[in-house]
């Protein structure tokens, strides 16, 4: 019998969790000509649909460490995918630029010596003059919002992503399944996932990517490993006032770290919180609009039209993300609270080189 060496690409690998990072898994496996089975009981309502989808790459502050590394890698790779997918849905894109605002004296002043030490041409200070500092302190009725512009940063829409995600993984043959894992053990060299409808899927390798259940599917004395569950929300808001033009704004922005989209010239999205909690609480939209000291009068009057959240997953005791080997074929990708999006593309080329490493 051929070893699994021999058999590289007849090795199958079973994906737990089809959010952004198990499909960008499958999808970076796939050009390797793995088989790849992804199992999810309930794909749709994960966190990665809840997401707004900003890439916040260059503008991450600390330019070193893992953390920054990701990013650097994630936002190489990005353009290029985007390319590949682009063949499966022309209109899928990344929309530039990313705008970072502060009313907070100090924080600018940061913000303006990480720019004067970058020298990126990318990156920029707005000017006062500018006509998106204009537009954004005459909309939001203040004197005080300054901050910076990344060129090279942006946004894709998520659900538009993991459409095309999904259509990519079809036309690589990917299988889906609808289970729920409830036990993985390994057996004879295979590790065997079973359902809670006891479906069992024999595979040689598999790959957490599902988020705060993770933990639940390994062994809790060898692997220390505690996530916590983030609550993020977000809002779509129906402005009915004639006094502003929400197109007149920047596309997406960032208010002290409020994440704002102007869907059209009187609806916008605003998103998102950051509480340890798993179950909202009424005061969505106080709490997603109270970024500025006064509320603009059209955003008070504001009526939400939408509201959603997400349920993430963030490492207690050690830096976001979680991804290790944790023995012979099992692989963690989790604890992305934040940036899963933008972070999907690096962190799949991890699993992918760790997996190269086990088979060769
Ligand atoms: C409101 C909001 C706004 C956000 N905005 C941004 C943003 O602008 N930019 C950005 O980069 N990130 C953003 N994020 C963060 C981003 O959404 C997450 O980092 C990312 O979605 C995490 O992806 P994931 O694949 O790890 O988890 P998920 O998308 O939650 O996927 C995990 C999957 O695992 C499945 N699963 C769980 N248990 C099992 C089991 N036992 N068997 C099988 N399947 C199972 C679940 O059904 C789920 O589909 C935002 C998040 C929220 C909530």
């Amino acid at each position: 019998m051929k070893s699994l060496k021999e058999n590289f690409q007849k090795a199958h690998i079973v994906i737990i969790g089809s959010g952004i990072i198990g499909k960008f898994n499958a999808l970076e496996l796939s050009e390797l000509g793995f088989q790849i089975t992804i199992i999810d009981p309930t794909e749709p309502k994960n966190s990665s649909y809840a997401a707004l989808g900003l890439l916040m790459g260059n503008m991450y502050q600390k330019r070193k460490g893992r953390s920054w590394d990701l990013r650097k890698q994630s936002i190489e790779l990005w353009p290029q995918w985007i390319k590949s997918l682009q063949k499966f849905n022309s209109e899928l894109n990344i929309e530039n630029p990313l705008i970072q605002l502060t009313t907070n004296e100090e924080k600018f002043k940061k913000l303006e010596k990480f720019i004067y030490e970058n020298n990126d041409q990318n990156l920029r200070i707005l000017e006062r003059d500018s006509i998106f500092i204009k537009n954004i302190n005459k909309a939001f009725q203040t004197k005080n919002i300054k901050g910076i512009i990344s060129l090279k940063d942006g946004r894709i829409n998520p659900s538009s992503l993991l459409q095309t995600l999904n259509k990519y993984l079809r036309h690589k043959k990917i299988n889906f399944s609808e289970g729920e894992v409830i036990k993985i053990r390994k057996t004879n060299n295979h590790w065997i996932s079973t359902t809670r409808n006891n479906e069992k899927i024999k595979s040689d390798i598999v790959i957490l990517c599902n988020s705060l259940k993770a933990v639940d599917l390994i062994d809790s004395i060898s692997h220390n490993i505690t996530l916590k569950p983030v609550l993020g929300q977000a809002m779509e808001i129906d402005v009915n006032d004639a006094e502003v033009d929400l197109l007149s704004l920047p596309k997406q922005f960032n208010i002290n770290s409020k994440n704002i989209i102007p869907k059209s010239k009187n609806k916008l999205i605003i998103g998102s919180t950051d509480e340890y909690s798993t179950k909202p609480e009424e005061n969505t939209f106080e709490k997603l609009t109270n970024f500025l000291d006064k509320k603009p009068n059209w955003l008070m009057k504001g009526k939400i039209s939408k509201k959603w959240y997400g349920i993430r997953s963030r490492p207690d005791g050690e830096p976001s993300p979680i991804m290790k080997n944790l023995e012979d074929g099992l692989i963690i990708c989790t604890g992305f609270y934040k940036n899963g999006i933008l972070l999907a593309p690096a962190c799949s080329k991890w699993v992918a080189n760790e997996i190269k490493k086990y088979l060769l």
